[in-house]
């Protein structure tokens, strides 16, 4: 918890949305590599190079919905085109009894799923759908029409079963494709809400939790405390004559300096514990379970590795910078306010004593308390 954690949402829904285009797309694939080799057998030459340029479509689709699923739309709308005309080609060729035109009704629904720039443009679709639907039933009333004749009612029946079961998968693939985006949909906006929530807690330059955000955690150790649930120690550390770092190195450098001393906080405070920047050049961190004694280890190591620490400055000079800490173990007596007061309190008392120093707010006596 010392720092930010994982965001999966984000990724597992881009994830699925590719895989998902890929599978509609292999889908389609199939069932026309099926229609090739069924006008193949059955020697309906149009059909069957309608089928090859359908099945090349969608080959060539689909690596590029993979990689790019965000063009959904337009996957789709080169889809419905095909569906719609191959099931037009194919009424006209073989009747109204092959079942082709179950495919048009199949694709009324799909327009309205899709985010067109304009609303209207899902109506449109439908409206060309139903003038193909009525237009087609037209034409194939009078049989002249129909080049095909030549296949049994039998075999019609057959190919009408066959439309119709596609056409039922082809609708539950959809509706289950559309349960899954509307979920998608979910995910992403909890991704966004996640980072949001996150950016609001962060402070950007140390990558560390913001004061506000440390509030919140301090509010919930001292009710754990409060509770009987065990104390927690707070340390607050100030870093020594940083303004004379500012003014001799840059201001980036002392910049790099809160980043290093941010890292080596973050390293040295357990998992459990808390980390923020609590203000300028002020860090403060808090870990549940945890007595002033172990507090106080953690802060020297915090303070003797910041010792040692070398920076190199912009013309190349080395320079080193050191901390000063206050530390404060606290039970459920006092509040959380009162600890980091007392922590504050105790980091002043080791800067009026020399800084670079680790003090504790039981080593000082009641009257330092108290100025
Ligand atoms: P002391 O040892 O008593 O703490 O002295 P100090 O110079 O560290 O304290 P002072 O309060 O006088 O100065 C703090 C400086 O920290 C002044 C401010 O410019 C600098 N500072 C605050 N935030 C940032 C920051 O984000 N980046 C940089 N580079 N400097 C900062
Ligand atoms: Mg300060
Ligand atoms: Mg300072």
């Amino acid at each position: 918890m010392k720092k930010t954690k994982q965001f999966t949402a984000k990724k597992y829904s881009r994830l699925s949305m590719s895989w998902t285009v890929l599978i509609i797309d292999l889908c389609f694939l199939l069932a026309h590599v099926f229609y090739l080799i069924y006008f193949r057998i059955s020697d309906i030459t149009e059909m069957f190079v309608f089928n090859i340029v359908s099945v090349s479509i969608y080959a060539a689709m689909a690596p590029v919905a993979f990689k790019k699923p965000k063009y959904i739309t337009l996957y789709s709308c080169i889809t419905i085109v095909e569906v719609l005309a191959h099931a037009g080609a194919a009424t006209l060729l073989l009747g109204w009894e092959s079942g082709f035109t179950m495919f048009m009704v199949c694709c009324v629904p799909f327009p309205f799923f899709l985010e067109f720039k304009f609303d209207l443009t899902a109506y449109f679709f439908d409206g060309l759908i139903a003038a193909e639907f009525i237009t087609t039933r037209l034409i194939t009333n009078s049989s002249e029409w129909i080049k095909y004749t030549h296949i049994s009612e039998s075999e019609m029946n057959r190919l009408y079963l066959v439309n119709t079961c596609i056409s039922f998968l082809m609708i539950t693939v959809f509706c289950r494709v559309y349960k899954k985006a509307k979920r998608i949909d979910k995910l992403t906006m909890k991704a966004r809400n996640e980072t949001l929530t996150m950016l609001a807690k962060i402070d950007p330059l140390s990558q560390l939790f913001n004061r506000r955000a440390m509030a919140d955690f301090l509010k919930k150790l001292e009710q754990d405390a409060h509770d009987g649930r065990g104390g927690y120690v707070i340390v607050m550390g100030d870093l020594d004559d940083f303004k004379r770092i500012n003014d001799t190195y840059g201001h980036s450098a002392g910049d790099t300096v809160i980043t290093t001393v941010s890292k080596i906080m973050t390293e040295e405070v357990p998992s459990e514990g808390y980390v923020c920047r609590w203000g300028g050049e002020e860090l403060l961190f808090a870990v549940p379970g945890m007595d002033e004694a172990k507090g106080a280890d953690i802060a020297e190591r915090i303070r003797s590795r910041l010792a040692e620490h070398v920076f190199t400055s912009a013309d190349g000079s080395g320079f080193s910078v050191t901390v000063t800490l206050g530390v404060c173990g606290c039970d459920g007596s006092i509040s959380y306010e009162k600890a980091v007061s007392r922590a504050d309190k105790s980091l002043y008392h080791g800067k009026e004593n020399g800084k670079n120093t680790v003090v504790c707010a039981s080593s000082l006596s009641a009257d330092t308390e108290e100025n």
